[in-house]
């Protein structure tokens, strides 16, 4: 397979780890998976009345263009139970392109890098455990400057 992408998972409501793990099945086969990050619990960000969250990230070896695999990565969302809600709010599960090879693409639909990963620590933390050396296309930093440039706070291993 072609394209070497970077995926985001997030969840936290219901069986959380149980989400991530079906998310991470549902990818399969279209978007192979080749590496995964260890699990992190994290605190919510943006909108802090919510549980905390799981979040992890993983790297994948894919044929479908960047608008296919946002369509499947919503396909797998809605399959799995998520119903509406808002940014940063509440979800059963979350699946975010981070990278897409290193193409800088800035639709209404589709932002990739995404566009909000820089200021994430609960995206970066993951990230970096599997990608540390991968510079961000738009910013020219590496994922590793990224992570320390956020820090670790409210971010934590999660066991298991
Ligand atoms: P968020 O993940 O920011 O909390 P949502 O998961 O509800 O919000 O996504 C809102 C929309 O963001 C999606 O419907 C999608 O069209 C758009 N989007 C833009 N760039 C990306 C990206 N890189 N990965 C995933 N979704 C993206
Ligand atoms: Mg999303």
């Amino acid at each position: 397979m072609n394209h070497i992408v970077y995926i985001a998972l997030g969840s936290n409501l219901g069986q959380r780890m149980e989400n991530l793990r079906s998310a991470t099945a549902w990818l399969e086969p279209q978007i192979h998976v080749v590496v995964k990050s260890a699990v992190y619990e994290t605190e919510p960000w943006g909108y802090a009345d919510q549980p905390a969250f799981l979040n992890m990230a993983l790297r994948a070896e894919t044929d479908l263009s960047p608008s296919a695999l946002l369509a499947g990565l919503k396909e797998i969302e809605s399959s799995l139970g998520r119903t509406p809600s808002f940014r940063n709010g509440p979800r059963l599960i979350d699946l975010d392109i981070i990278f897409y090879d290193d193409i800088l693409l800035d639709s209404l639909a589709l932002t990739i890098p995404h566009p909000r990963l820089h200021e994430r620590a609960f995206v970066l933390i993951p990230l970096a455990e599997i990608a540390p050396g991968f510079i961000h296309p738009g910013i020219g930093l590496s994922v590793e400057q990224l992570a320390a440039n956020v820090g670790k706070k409210g971010i934590k291993l999660f066991p298991g």
